[in-house]
């Protein structure tokens, strides 16, 4: 993000690029307890946007470690008086989870970091993992006023940094609450799994949350690599869960190794939250070919390692090409330079502008030394004798006419082939909802327009008991999404089994 320059009016107010005097919103408002000092309201015109330290580029290709380190005492305490306490924050509405921004920042201003951490973790289980992988550009900063007028308030850095020092602390628990006597199954152990197994958890439910995989947390080890989040956030995390009374049954595929029969005859209530790991796949000629590979699996086997049982791609001193243009895609094209890789491009059928992955992302993986070529489509990938991809070859594209919504689509320029030498295929085409096992239990269970669960305004699906949120319901979306959904469920969940509003 660029500095943006800041005009000053007679008087020494921040002023509007035409002169007029800009009054914070928030003047007289009692917002966040009053804690906001006058000095402090003033604090964004006299003080730049900071990043958070970022680790060198180079020594970053050659491990898997957070790039991202904590701000420091005074510069997080610095960084949150930037905010205006405005009386309308819309930076709570840019968040899913409507955060309580203003207020954990104006106690961070303080220097009271443990209070600011618990109301952070009031709106949600896992407020220290958001705080990484949340695109902010998109969310609460892309939202925060100041952005009109000069840069936004560092939201997500800021509340990275309390709820580590909530955990330093003591500022992190996980009490147990009075059993309440009824239970529920929580299938898949992902954001929007693990958030509604801790919102029951707290209202006294006795929560079992089944994992088909060798460990859990979903998405968040197999789909995250660690230099986004490292695996020991998300134990910390889990570690928390099960203190407070939250069981977890690894290798334990429900529809394979438990039918969901026995699931309804044994608990109270159902969450399916198995997330949307059915990759789009890549319809050329030589699709096949070895050495290409979805996305999803190729992280999976990096992530996870032998234990994953997904076939690992060899990288090293490979030419690697990864196709699509989403947050996925970055991950795999920085997975790939951290493996060795002698070239990771990215191909994307659009341009820059359209590239729908986080700018911070693109901005780290350009950093990291990834190559990006825009305007191109896969026609067919080209292979040798032994079977092995060697070459892509693709078409220029350029964009029609606006269609119905008014959106331009690239479609792919007649004459225009070429070729790009490419051992490794990574296809990132995105992630449809993980279907239903095949066997007739679950055939009740009615589908949406996007193939995933369709449910009700309580996340309850057309089978009775049975409750559905996060990527299951909605196809692939952003961790904070799932995380709101495991909310709603929860609260659904509550409602049906306590009859309460
Ligand atoms: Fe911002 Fe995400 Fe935290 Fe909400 S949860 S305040 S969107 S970082
Ligand atoms: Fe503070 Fe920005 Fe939110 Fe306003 S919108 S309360 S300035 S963080």
């Amino acid at each position: 993000m660029t500095a943006s320059r800041v005009n000053i009016a007679p008087g020494g107010l921040p002023a509007s690029a035409d002169g007029a005097v800009i009054v914070p919103l928030h003047q007289d408002h009692p917002n966040a307890s009053g804690l906001a000092t006058s000095a402090q309201k003033y604090a964004w015109h006299s003080l730049s946007r900071e990043e958070p330290p970022k680790r060198d580029a180079k020594e970053r290709q050659a491990d898997f470690r957070e790039i991202y380190q904590l701000f420091d005492l005074e510069t997080v305490k610095a960084q949150a008086a930037r905010c205006i306490q405005c009386a309308m924050p819309f930076c709570r509405l840019g968040c899913p989870l409507s955060s309580r921004i203003p207020e954990w920042l104006a106690l961070v201003a303080e220097g009271r970091f443990l209070e600011a951490a618990e109301i952070s973790q009031e709106t949600s289980s896992m407020p220290e993992i958001c705080a990484r992988v949340c695109p902010q550009e998109r969310l609460c900063e892309g939202a925060c006023l100041l952005l009109e007028r000069a840069e936004p308030v560092p939201i997500g850095a800021i509340e990275k940094f309390i709820n580590e020092f909530a955990f330093e602390h003591g500022g992190a628990t996980a009490a147990r609450v009075m059993p309440n006597g009824k239970s529920v199954a929580v299938v898949g152990s992902g954001p929007a799994g693990i958030s509604c197994a801790d919102a029951l958890a707290k209202l006294g439910y006795a929560v079992t949350v089944f994992e088909a995989k060798p460990r859990a947390g979903g998405l968040l080890v197999n789909g995250i690599p660690s230099f986004k989040l490292q695996k020991e956030v998300v134990d910390r995390r889990l570690d928390l869960l099960m203190r407070r009374g939250i069981i977890f049954r690894h290798h334990t595929t429900i529809g394979q190794d438990l039918p969901l029969a026995k699931l309804l005859e044994e608990y109270d209530a159902v969450f399916l939250g198995r997330g949307a790991q059915h990759a789009r796949k890549l319809d050329v000629p030589g699709g096949n070919l070895k050495g290409s590979c979805l996305a999803l699996d190729f992280l999976i086997a990096q992530n996870l390692g032998p234990a994953s049982n997904y076939p690992s791609v060899p990288i090293e001193g490979r030419q690697v090409v990864v196709l699509g243009g989403g947050d996925t895609a970055m991950d795999c094209l920085r997975t790939a330079i951290r493996g060795g890789a002698r070239k990771a491009t990215c191909v994307y059928r659009r341009n820059e502008t359209h590239l729908p992955a986080s700018h911070r992302e693109y901005r780290n993986a350009l950093e990291e030394g990834a190559e990006f070529l825009f305007m191109a489509t896969p026609l067919e990938l080209v292979g040798n004798p032994q079977g092995e991809v060697t070459q892509i070859r693709l078409a220029r594209t350029e964009f029609g006419e606006p269609d119905a919504q008014g959106l331009r689509q690239p479609h792919a320029v007649p004459g225009s082939d070429f070729f790009i030498p490419a051992e490794v295929v990574l296809v990132a085409f995105g992630l449809d909802p993980t279907p239903f096992p095949d066997s007739p239990e679950w055939l009740d269970i009615q589908v949406n327009e996007l193939g995933g669960v369709a449910v009700d305004e309580n996340q309850m699906t057309s089978v009775p008991k049975v409750f559905a949120g996060g990527a299951q319901v909605n196809g692939a979306n952003l961790v904070v999404y799932a995380v709101r959904d495991g909310y709603r469920a929860a609260a659904g969940i509550h409602r049906y089994l306590s009859g309460k509003a």
